[in-house]
């Protein structure tokens, strides 16, 4: 499968309303741009964006945030969770469940967030959305191109924008934590924009579509997949990578990351053992042995099959031709 030349990353998909683009400013920023904004508990309209609200979560978020609540993964998933596609692509992936009622947050009172210190990314990244456009070098050698840049999103109802506070957006960013969070969401948002880059002409199966969800929202059950299944008997993976990702849970994520790239876009970066590969190739070498045998029978009949036409029409001309006489 190839690589289309530009992969942009645009993170603002991860938290959406009723998605108005006139909420976007039209205004390319940098990190040392100016915002005026401040949100805090006196604000008119506080936790109103907590309300009607999508919210995409990130395998850090969930990692994060089911720590915090001292339950596994599944369990929070299952509890706090439901299921969506990412970024109009066929990745399944998960968003925060509202409320039945109010079409509040889980998370939300009125006296403010309750897991604020751990809420997820989405949640940092309001008002000012990043996008990230890379271009792949298109020689050998060249360094892959990269444009980054922030933009605000300015929602009618949110009183932050009335507020005097002024930040450069680098300040607001390192306030909100949100350049950890980039750090940690990085490739797994890589992996969603290769998919969209390469459309639905290319197909995913579902087994990998299942594999992708597992190492996203699960990282309990993708540790078992690692250590309890056959995987370390086919790829090649060293003994300080193992060390580190049979506890360290953030080391383990990158290295789904990794696995993922792998398996899904062909990436480099997981090796399959050598037996294996052996075995591998062997198994594609006799599917080619027997496709071409059978490529020569098939030959072989319709050559066959062309003799008896000719000759029985031979046949033919003659008694005609003796008939004549
Ligand atoms: S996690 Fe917290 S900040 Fe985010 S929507 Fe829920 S209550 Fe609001
Ligand atoms: S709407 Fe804006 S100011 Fe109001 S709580 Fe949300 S982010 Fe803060």
């Amino acid at each position: 499968m190839s690589e289309n030349k530009d992969v942009d990353m645009d993170s603002d998909f991860l938290k959406t309303t009723d998605k108005n683009p006139s909420n976007i400013m039209p205004e390319k920023l940098t990190l040392d741009s100016h915002l005026q904004f401040e949100c805090y508990p006196g604000v008119s309209c506080f936790t109103a964006c907590c309300h009607n609200i999508k919210i995409v979560l990130t395998p850090y978020d969930i990692l994060i945030l089911r720590k915090r609540l001292e339950i596994p993964a599944h369990e929070f998933v299952l509890q706090y969770t439901e299921p969506t596609l990412l970024e109009r692509t066929d990745m399944p992936g998960v968003q925060i469940k509202l409320t039945e009622d109010k079409k509040a947050c889980p998370f939300v009172t009125p006296e403010g967030c309750t897991v604020y210190s751990d809420r997820p990314t989405a949640c940092r990244y309001y008002p000012v959305g990043m996008a990230d456009f890379h271009e792949a070098g298109s020689e050998e050698n060249e360094t892959p191109k990269e444009d980054k840049f922030f933009f605000l999103v300015k929602e009618d109802h949110c009183k932050g924008f009335d507020e005097p506070k002024t930040w450069t957006i680098r300040e607001w960013r390192a306030d909100q934590g949100v350049d950890v969070r980039d750090e940690m969401n990085k490739e797994w948002l890589r992996l969603i924009m290769r998919r969209k880059s390469y459309g639905f002409q290319a197909s995913l199966s579902d087994a990998a579509k299942r594999m992708f969800f597992m190492a996203s929202t699960d990282l309990d059950h993708f540790r078992k997949f690692i250590f309890e299944s056959s995987f370390l008997d086919t790829y090649e993976v060293d003994k300080e990578t193992l060390d580190k990702i049979k506890d360290d849970d953030v080391e383990l994520m990158f290295f789904s990351f990794k696995y993922l790239a792998n398996t899904l876009f062909g990436a480099e970066g997981l090796k399959i053992k050598e037996g294996k590969v052996m075995a591998k190739v062997q198994e594609i070498q006799q599917r080619q042995d027997e496709s071409l045998k059978k490529a020569e029978q098939d030959y072989l009949k319709i050559k066959a099959e062309r003799a008896e036409r000719e000759r029985s029409k031979k046949e033919e001309e003659d008694t005609l031709k003796k008939t004549k006489k």
